[in-house]
């Protein structure tokens, strides 16, 4: 859409991440005219393909789907994405507590033990997590209990051996991006509730969240959607100041652009919805929670070698590691194509500290993990790159948002409440699968629906 000085429609959306270009295909379906207003100079949001050589792309961003996705894979399939397996043959390797790189068959065999723990306690969070109510999980019989502690202290109040606590730690740290220490215990419950079971979420080899990949990149999803509703984006264009009012809103840009519209839907993370100005200004609790929603810290750093070799060798490309930058790794070599490609994810404090150092001093001091576990050939990739995503002004980190100890059963209330004519989207305020792809299609046709509703009223 050509940028204007002025536009009318009947709902204006903050934002075209998949959340927002959902709500906004959804609308269209129904007859409504959306207008989505994009900050960035590209649709997507935190999906993000680069082509880091002719016709091998990586994820920067949201790499995977999972079985249970269904509603991306309808996505896919009607956007005519085509998807393919996630790479899992081989076995992981593995250097825990002082073990030493260890092959999985002999880590299994060595601590069948401290993994029967993990087993049990896997079990119970399961158990556990089935009383939390995924649209109201403040009202969990033992939700003030479970708010006031962390995932942290939970785990720690377990009795686990130092493998068995490590390992969880370092599975929760890849599911949430920040230490377990900062997050609620209501809150993971809350997570593993919206996904199913902990099998989903926490499955050491590839399994759960990341069964499947797309073909082209993620970024094919976000591309075609926005071909489908191209004249009703604009780019370039931050949302600054929302005016409200009992019927109407007024929603003004950096840069002078105005859109006027019946209602809107703001989908963005809400620690960035709380940076927008609203006019009249929006309740205590509302501004209370987006002061406490932190995005987690998250990067992702990929080595393209000429070949995979670590798949001769038997192994899978994961690596499960408390030493050095990365605590996990993946193959993520394209079908049809020659290259080895391995992601190598800093989550949490890892990329908190080493995220941080010169691109040279970090990528050397992964390369030393890769030459650790996979031996020289590791040495001398052809290629590597990787993305940060706090440093990014309109993501400020990820995965999502997690909720800290109190703030659900304080504040949860006004998560994904809408006040008046505003209404919230984006993945954090998902109820399936939140913080996924799936959850931000899940709140964008929520949004979208709950304003199809009121509308026909
Ligand atoms: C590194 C990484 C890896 C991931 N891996 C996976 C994975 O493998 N599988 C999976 O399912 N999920 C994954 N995710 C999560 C997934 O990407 C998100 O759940 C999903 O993309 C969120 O979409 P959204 O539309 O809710 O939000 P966003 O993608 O954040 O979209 C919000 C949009 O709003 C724009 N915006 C922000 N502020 C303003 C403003 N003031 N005015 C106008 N526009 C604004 C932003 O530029 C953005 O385009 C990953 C995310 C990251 C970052």
């Amino acid at each position: 859409m050509p940028n204007q000085q002025d536009i009318d429609a009947d709902v204006v959306i903050v934002g075209a991440g998949l959340s927002g270009m959902i709500a906004a295909r959804k609308l269209l379906e129904a007859r409504l005219t959306p207008v989505v207003l994009e900050a960035d100079d590209r649709v997507g949001g935190r999906i993000l393909t680069e082509e880091v050589m002719p016709g091998l792309p990586v994820e920067l961003g949201a790499q995977w789907i999972g079985d249970t996705h269904e509603r991306m894979f309808a996505l896919a399939a009607e956007l005519g994405v085509e998807t393919y397996p996630q790479f899992d043959d081989g076995e992981t390797s593995y250097d825990l507590v002082g073990s030493g790189v260890l092959r999985e068959s002999e880590f299994h065999s060595r601590f069948a033990g401290e993994l029967a723990e993990l087993e049990r306690v896997l079990r119970r969070l399961d158990e556990l997590a089935t009383e939390v109510p995924v649209e109201t999980p403040w009202l969990a019989p033992q939700a003030a209990e479970w708010d006031a502690i962390t995932a942290g202290a939970w785990y720690d109040a377990q009795g686990l051996s130092p493998v068995a606590r490590t390992l969880l730690e370092i599975c929760t740290v890849g599911i949430l991006a920040v230490p377990t220490a900062e997050v609620s215990f209501l809150h993971l419950l809350f997570t593993i509730q919206t996904c199913g079971v902990t099998s989903e979420l926490f499955a050491e080899s590839e399994g759960g969240a990341q069964t499947t990949r797309f073909v082209g990149g993620t970024s094919e999803i976000p591309r075609r959607l926005a071909a489908l509703i191209a004249d009703r984006i604009v780019l370039n264009a931050p949302v600054q100041l929302i005016e409200h009012s009992a019927d109407t809103v007024t929603v003004s840009c950096r840069g002078g652009l105005v859109a006027r519209g019946r209602r809107v839907i703001v989908a963005i993370s809400p620690t960035l919805a709380g940076r927008i100005m609203y006019d009249p200004p929006l309740s205590g609790i509302r501004d209370q929670l987006t002061q406490r929603l932190p995005n987690g810290s998250s990067m992702k750093a990929f080595f393209i070698y000429d070949e995979p070799f670590w798949r001769a060798d038997g192994f899978n490309g994961q690596l499960i590691s408390d030493v050095g930058p990365a605590r996990m790794s993946n193959d993520t070599c394209l079908p049809r194509d020659d290259h080895g490609v391995i992601l190598m994810f800093l989550e949490g404090d890892q990329a908190r500290t080493f995220g941080r150092l010169p691109l040279a001093e970090r990528r050397a001091a992964l390369t030393a993990e890769l030459v650790r576990h996979y031996g020289s050939k590791a040495a001398k990739p052809e290629f590597y790159v990787d993305g940060e995503w706090s440093d990014r002004q309109w993501t400020r980190g990820c995965y999502n948002a997690n909720l800290g100890p109190h703030v659900w059963t304080s504040y949860g209330a006004a998560l994904s409440a809408p006040i008046g004519v505003i209404h919230w989207a984006s993945t954090d305020t998902a109820t399936y699968w939140s913080a996924y792809l799936e959850g931000a299609v899940d709140a964008g046709e929520r949004a979208a629906q709950a304003i199809i509703d009121e509308l026909a009223g």
